[in-house]
């Protein structure tokens, strides 16, 4: 049976590091975690086993176009049906698109991932090719797909009354059948009775929903001018989903509504930054209580690689925090980010963190390494020190997705 033998684990849905003299597991499941004192500092280099992370936004279906959108705003870069990324996705083929979308998959091990939320356009073609791709490179896909093309014209969201055409009604139960739920990119995509009808829907399927919000001033003042009321609150009440992406312009009233709705969040904040737009409220959030969660957004944009997100989003925690409050955030709640907090949201057999019992799912850090073997504080250097090369392997339910050439240690 493999085991990884004198290591460090972080133990348990809090992440608690401790030393472990055996850490092994049999098939898909955790069988063996011996675990020793607590550690929180290192003296001599060791390896580390972390859970495999989760990345809770991500576009793989933009792959193929790394740094396409440099120089286009959040409209002209991403928007439907003129957008750099509709009109470039439109002219791959299939075999193409999807090695694209599996060759990020395999960068995504490599780093330390088994699994994303991807909101998938291109209807059900693209998520199809999505659920291809995954079952080539073992990383977990949860797809919640989208309309291929937009069931409404201008007119129609202005009057806010019109139910989906059947034609929409048609496309989204075939989606329903391949995919693991819906998404949209913002509540402006739809009228409030075709949200209505999207929960019906996406429940009745036993399936997932999420959505974008306040990414941009745009989305609230577009929203409130239809509507009489922003995307937050919309969201909240009319399609209640399982998990709202963005946030960067909350405010305090929002971080609240967010808060009392117990739905996760999913900050994305080097993307953020990558189309000009400001940080979200991480600090504001974590202290409101809300489920976060972290992801990379559009490979388009950004690299699907946690440890610069986890890095980033550590970092401007930290400043939000301000000087005087020296040991906010915690590190682990920044790490939570991207393991244990996904029970939160996915539920099922997402539990984000190990234990005996637990399916195997987990990366190996090399803290060997001279930079890091001596660290005196092992969470921060964590989150804010580790790069691709340290990851010598991840796992899926005992599936090896990577494994570096040197590591031959279980
Ligand atoms: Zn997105």
């Amino acid at each position: 049976m493999p085991s990884i033998k004198d290591c460090v684990v972080l133990a348990g849905a809090e992440l608690v590091p401790h030393r472990c003299r055996e850490f092994g597991w049999k098939h898909d499941t955790i069988d063996r975690m011996e675990l020793g004192h607590p550690c929180t500092q290192l003296e001599h280099g060791t390896l580390l086993v972390v859970p495999g992370l989760y990345n809770s936004h991500t576009h793989l279906g933009d792959s193929a176009l790394p740094d396409g959108a440099a120089g286009l705003t959040l409209e002209e870069g991403f928007f439907r049906p003129h957008g750099y990324k509709y009109r470039e996705l439109a002219k791959l083929d299939a075999t193409t698109h999807r090695g694209h979308i599996a060759a990020a998959q395999r960068y995504m091990a490599r780093t330390g991932t088994v699994g994303h939320i991807d909101f998938r356009e291109q209807g059900v073609f693209g998520s199809k090719l999505l659920r291809e791709a995954s079952a080539t490179t073992g990383v977990d896909s949860i797809i919640l797909g989208q309309f291929n093309e937009s069931p409404f014209a201008e007119e129609t969201l202005a009057a806010n009354t019109a139910t989906l055409p059947d034609s929409a009604r048609a496309e989204l139960t075939t989606l329903l059948q391949i995919a693991d739920g819906f998404s949209e990119s913002t509540m402006n995509d739809l009228t409030d009775t075709a949200w209505r009808e999207i929960k019906q829907a996406t429940s009745a399927a036993g399936k997932r929903r999420a959505i974008h919000c306040l990414e941009n001033p745009g989305y609230r003042s577009l929203s409130e001018s239809r509507t009489g009321r922003g995307d937050l609150i919309r969201a909240i009440e009319l399609l209640e989903p399982d998990l709202i992406v963005h946030l960067t312009h909350a405010d305090a009233n929002e971080i609240k509504l967010m808060a009392d709705s117990q739905i996760s969040a999913v900050l994305n904040p080097q993307a953020n930054t990558t189309l000009g737009l400001p940080v979200p409220p991480i600090m504001p959030l974590l202290r409101a209580g809300v489920n976060l969660l972290l992801g990379t957004d559009n490979v388009m944009l950004n690299p699907p690689n946690l440890w610069a997100e986890l890095n980033f989003t550590y970092r401007l925690a930290r400043s939000q925090a301000g000087e005087a409050q020296a040991s906010q955030p915690d590190p682990a709640a920044i790490l939570r980010m991207v393991t244990s907090n996904i029970a939160g949201c996915l539920g099922g057999d997402h539990h984000g963190h190990l234990a005996p019992g637990l399916p195997a799912t987990f990366a190996v850090l090399d803290f060997t390494a001279e930079h890091l073997g001596h660290t005196r504080n092992l969470m921060t250097t964590l989150v804010t020190r580790m790069g691709a090369e340290n990851v010598l392997a991840t796992l899926r339910q005992g599936r090896e997705l990577w494994r570096h050439d040197a590591f031959d240690a279980y």
